[in-house]
This record gives C-alpha cells, structure tokens and sequence, in this order.
C-alpha cells in the first residue's frame, strides 16, 4: 500500500465517498497528511531523513482517489480565497524553491488553478539584474509581497541568496556588498536575517509557507533526458541545468541547512517528496490549505444597521420604473 492509502485515504475508501466528505474532514485530512512533511524546527532536521519517492507510482485503484483529493483541495482553496479577499486582513506568501526539472511550475499551475487570478501574484526569481544589484537583496522581493487580502507566490525567492549564491561564490564576489563585510559568517548572517525578516512579515499578518519540491537526482536525469528527446518539451531544457546539476552535493547541504535555520512553526518548510508529480501536488494543497485554515477565515459580518439600509436599498431598487 502506498502512502496515499495509508495517510490520505485508506484501503477501503471510495470515490463516492471522498465525494461526499465535508471542507472540515478533507482539511482535516490534509493536514495529517501535509504534516509528515512539515519542518517547523521544533525537531533535529536531517534532509536524507525525507524521501523524495512516496514508493512512486500510485495504484490504479488510488489514481481516481488522488485525483478527486486533488480536485476537492482545490475547490476548497478557491473558497477560502474568497474570504480572505472578502476580510482583507491576513495574506499568504507561498515560496516554492527546487532543484531544476523538479516540478515548480506544474504545481503551482495544478495547485492554484482554481483561484481567482486578482487574488493572487506568481513572481518568478531569475538571477539580479543590475538595478536590483545596487540594492539589498530583499528590496525585489519586498515589492512583490501579497497585498491584504491576497496570496503571493514566489517561484524561487530570497532564499537562492543562500543557495545558488553559497554554492557559487563567485556570485556573491560579484554584489558589490562592501569587502569588509563578506566574512565567513555572512550564510549565518543572512540565514538569521531571513529568519527574523520572516518573523517580521508574521507580525505584519503574513503568514509564509515554504515548499521545497524535494526531486531524486535520478528522476532528475530522467526528467532532463525526456526534455532532450521530446520535441515538444525540448524548449524547457537549458545547457546550464546539467552545470547545476554537479554541484548537487553542494546543493542538498545547503538546502539542508536552510530548511534547519529558517523552519519555524509560524514559517514552516515542506519537504516535499517530488519525485511523483501527483503526490507532490497533493501535499502542496494540503500545506497550503493548513496555513489559510490557520486564519479562520470568515466573511465579514454585516451589522443590524447595515442589514436594515440593504433592505431599504433593494426596495429601491425593486420599485425602480
Ligand atoms: P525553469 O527552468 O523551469 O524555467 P527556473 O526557475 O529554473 O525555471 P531559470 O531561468 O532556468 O528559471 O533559472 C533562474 C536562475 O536564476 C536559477 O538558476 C537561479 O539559481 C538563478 N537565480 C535566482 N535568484 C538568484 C540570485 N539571487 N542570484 C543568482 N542567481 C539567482
Ligand atoms: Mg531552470
């Protein structure tokens, strides 16, 4: 039995079934299937102790079930977005870091596509170009946060800054931060910075949810070698992924310690295992879905006074000529 079977459904579960759940028992649900895969940095965190393959393909059986889970997820979110919108309070920014090929795209295209697009801003984080270069690295992430009301998503983020920048020094050699300051300190600098710039949006009713897309690098190779051989997905492959892809090693330490410095329990990370595409997406919606629930979201109340005036206004408007 895969983990679907064992956490999200279980064997003897039907489609009719999931049909029928309420929002309250398929939130619950996801939760207690997202939450095998929160970092909040209450624990010891070692990434190999996540997998990247949930025993991969689903059964036939559990395709229907996943899909539908899927489905339903969605359907939620795009009602909870509504009232976020609706309250104007709270927003959510969704930060979505990986290895190339790992899937960041098609979940957040799957994950979101039921919500109302002015309700929501993807940003994608390419390398600085010379005017976000003469400033600090958070000024072209600040402008794109989610206004009240709304959810971001940054598909990549700050966090290549301890990332691909660690990995490749020559890049931080290159941002012109004054000599004296680079020191060998500088990725526990920016790690607290991070942290504490996180805990400053949590102030400010931001609440951030961070997913790592955690891929193997053999699906990796497989997926690279199905951009070079598919026509029409030979666009999406770039020579410098193969180049990414030697300093993996160098990579997953990085990820590692990030996850460990910057997981708390109002900024969780995810480690999602990603080597499955479908599963993947599940537990995207699922973590997603647990921070907007976190928020208790209501429409806003409409006071006695208001009722009676919205009364008065469609008599009005019922007695036009
Ligand atoms: P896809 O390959 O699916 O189009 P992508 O996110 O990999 O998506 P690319 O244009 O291939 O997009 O890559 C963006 C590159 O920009 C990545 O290699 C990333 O490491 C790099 N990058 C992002 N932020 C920074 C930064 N602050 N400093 C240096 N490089 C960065
Ligand atoms: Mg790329």
């Amino acid at each position: 039995m895969t983990k679907i079977a064992k956490e999200f459904s279980d064997p003897t579960i039907t489609v009719d079934e999931v049909a029928k759940m309420s929002t309250k028992q398929l939130i619950a649900r996801g939760n207690k299937f997202s939450k095998n895969y929160r970092v909040t940095g209450e624990k010891k965190f070692r990434l190999k102790d996540y997998p990247c393959d949930e025993e991969s393909e689903l059964g036939e059986e559990e395709k229907p079930i996943a899909q539908l889970f899927l489905e339903q997820g969605v359907k939620i979110l795009s009602e909870m977005q509504d009232k976020l919108y609706a309250q104007d309070r709270w927003s959510l920014l969704v930060i979505f870091q990986a290895m190339d090929a790992a899937g960041k795209d098609g979940a957040i295209k799957h994950v979101m596509s039921g919500v109302n697009p002015q309700g929501c801003e993807v940003t994608s984080f390419k390398a600085p170009n010379s005017e976000e270069l003469d400033h600090d690295y958070l000024w072209r992430c600040m402008k794109h946060l989610p206004e009240r009301g709304r959810i971001g998503i940054f598909n990549r983020s700050y966090y290549e800054e301890v990332l691909v920048v660690r990995v490749h020094e020559e890049i931080l050699a290159s941002q012109k931060i004054p000599k004296k300051l680079v020191t060998k300190n500088v990725w526990k600098e920016r790690l607290s910075d991070i942290r504490n710039f996180e805990t400053y949006l949590n102030h400010n009713g931001i609440l951030v949810v961070k997913i790592f897309l955690h891929v193997s690098k053999k699906e990796q190779k497989k997926r690279f070698l199905e951009r070079l051989e598919r026509p029409e997905k030979n666009w999406k492959f770039s020579k410098s992924d193969l180049t990414e892809r030697k300093f993996w090693k160098s990579y997953m330490a990085a990820y590692g310690e990030m996850i460990k410095e910057t997981a708390s329990d109002a900024s969780p990370w995810y480690v999602v295992p990603a080597d499955n595409k479908h599963y993947a997406r599940i537990v995207v919606a699922s973590a997603i879905l647990h921070a907007l629930d976190s928020m208790k979201l209501e429409y806003p109340k409409v006071s006695e006074e208001q009722v009676v005036e919205l009364q008065r206004l469609r008599q009005e408007l019922l007695g036009e000529e």
